[in-house]
């Protein structure tokens, strides 16, 4: 098993690769790594929905609980026009770690759609969530499964989809999806937790690399929900300059520094990034290879590649998106000595909070932002640092230690549920 085969970008493929060349290092037996590298259920689902010209249109989504050792799978849900099962088995295996990581009782799942949001209308996307729901709702629940917002999907749509749960099972099921509106049983401080909690492991980091905040600038790639607070939190937390910024339609940059504010009002009125007061535009590959201090990766997978690995300058890379690096970029940037704060320990705020919300749910009695901030730090912080010292103990890069951390937790439950 040592002699994995080459990744080719698939996503599933890099995550089968990550297990195993931590198996590796723990040393762990055929039985462990068998049940580690596959996913323990997938449902792909087909449904139809009547759109708006008349028509009805089938659409495809699927479903993966990778493995609920640990607790009932939790993981957000897509709507993507090049959705893939494997790009949901890999999501939802880092869904996995992460969750380990973190020391929440959940085990890890994650969904999607392929569908292209842009081309829908309003009632169109909520009846396709509804569809959806409807098609996977025997495979879902508070103590089975619970999905959340990821890319193009927000808490409108949550909120469609509890709405939809609760009917289907004639009860009040707020708790079968997290990221739902303050108003149907959200948590306080869920909006920006991925982007929060980003910048609470980017403190830690910025101490170990020696880098002063305040003085320090940043570039982001995509600027959705967690690229959007990442830099309006960079900002207002540490001072720092953020020098470029892309999205889908392209990027802009500004040396003097990007007003945060503005650029948001302007996406919110253009829909893009492209043409801020005060900005001059950039492509996606000039802003990677930009000259500053932390690169912030908050769009999709495999941005960084072998092909421009060498030419980033950061010196911290703070992964949102989940699988935004391969392992040949993540062996270049290691030599180069570019500190990763790898994906599913930098972007965990969100399903940390998340986690917060089902508790809240279960109770029925809610925190205040303040204290979601607090315990959110805490655990993110303490996360970093079992990373951090793993990676010294083991002599690793930071990626590999996450995955020892977490796999080491999961392997243990295995064990104590009889299951190697
Ligand atoms: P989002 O849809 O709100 O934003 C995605 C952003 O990426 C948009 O600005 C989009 O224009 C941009 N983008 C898409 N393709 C691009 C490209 N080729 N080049 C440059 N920019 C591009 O999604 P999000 O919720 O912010 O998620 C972003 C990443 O963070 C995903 O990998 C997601 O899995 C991960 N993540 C999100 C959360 C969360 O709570 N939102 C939690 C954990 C991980």
């Amino acid at each position: 098993m040592s002699g994995y085969p080459a990744t080719d970008h698939n996503p599933f493929r890099i995550a089968q690769k990550q297990i195993n060349d931590c198996a590796n290092i723990l040393g762990l037996e055929l039985s462990a790594r068998e049940i580690l590298l596959h996913p323990r259920r997938e449902f792909h689902v087909t449904f139809p929905v009547h759109m708006d010209d008349g028509t009805v249109r089938l659409f495809k989504g699927y479903r993966v609980h990778y493995n609920d050792a640990k607790g009932p799978t939790k993981g957000g849900i897509r709507f993507h026009p090049e959705e893939t099962i494997d790009t949901v088995r890999a999501l939802a295996a880092w869904m996995t770690w992460k969750c380990s990581l973190l020391d929440l009782p959940l085990g890890g799942g994650k969904g999607g759609v392929i569908c292209n949001p842009k081309e829908l209308s309003l009632r169109e996307l909520e009846r396709i969530s509804r569809a959806y729901i409807r098609a996977i709702s025997p495979f879902i629940g508070p103590e089975k499964d619970v999905p959340a917002p990821d890319v193009y999907t927000n808490p409108q749509v949550m909120a469609w989809m509890a709405d939809e749960y609760s009917s289907i099972v004639g009860t009040h099921q707020f708790g079968v999806i997290t990221g739902k509106p303050l108003q149907l049983g959200g948590s306080p401080g869920r909006g920006d937790a991925t982007a929060r909690g980003g910048m609470y492991t980017l403190r830690e980091a910025a101490r170990e690399v020696g880098i002063d905040l305040k003085q320090a600038t940043m570039v982001i790639q995509g600027f959705g929900n967690a690229g959007g607070y990442a830099a309006s939190l960079a900002e207002s937390m540490f001072g720092t300059k953020i020098l470029a910024v892309c999205d889908s339609s392209g990027g802009v940059c500004c040396q003097k520094g990007i007003c945060v504010f503005d650029l948001q009002q302007h996406k919110r009125q253009t829909s893009s990034v492209l043409y801020c007061h005060g900005t001059e535009c950039l492509t996606n590959d000039e802003l990677l290879a930009m000259d500053t201090d932390i690169l912030v990766l908050a769009a999709l997978e495999n941005t960084v590649t072998e092909k421009n690995a060498d030419k980033i300058k950061a010196k911290i890379i703070v992964e949102l998106a989940n699988g935004p690096t391969t392992p040949e970029a993540d062996e270049i940037l290691y030599d180069k000595g570019v500190h990763v704060i790898p994906d599913f320990l930098c972007n965990a705020g969100g399903v940390t909070v998340s986690y917060f919300e089902m508790v809240q749910n279960a109770y029925m009695y809610y925190w205040d932002e303040e204290e979601i901030h607090r315990k959110l730090d805490a655990k993110m912080t303490r996360a970093y640092r079992e990373v951090l010292e793993t990676s010294k103990k083991y002599n690793i890069n930071m990626r590999k230690a996450a995955y020892v951390v977490a796999i080491e937790r999961v392997v243990e439950a295995m064990k104590l549920r009889g299951w190697i």
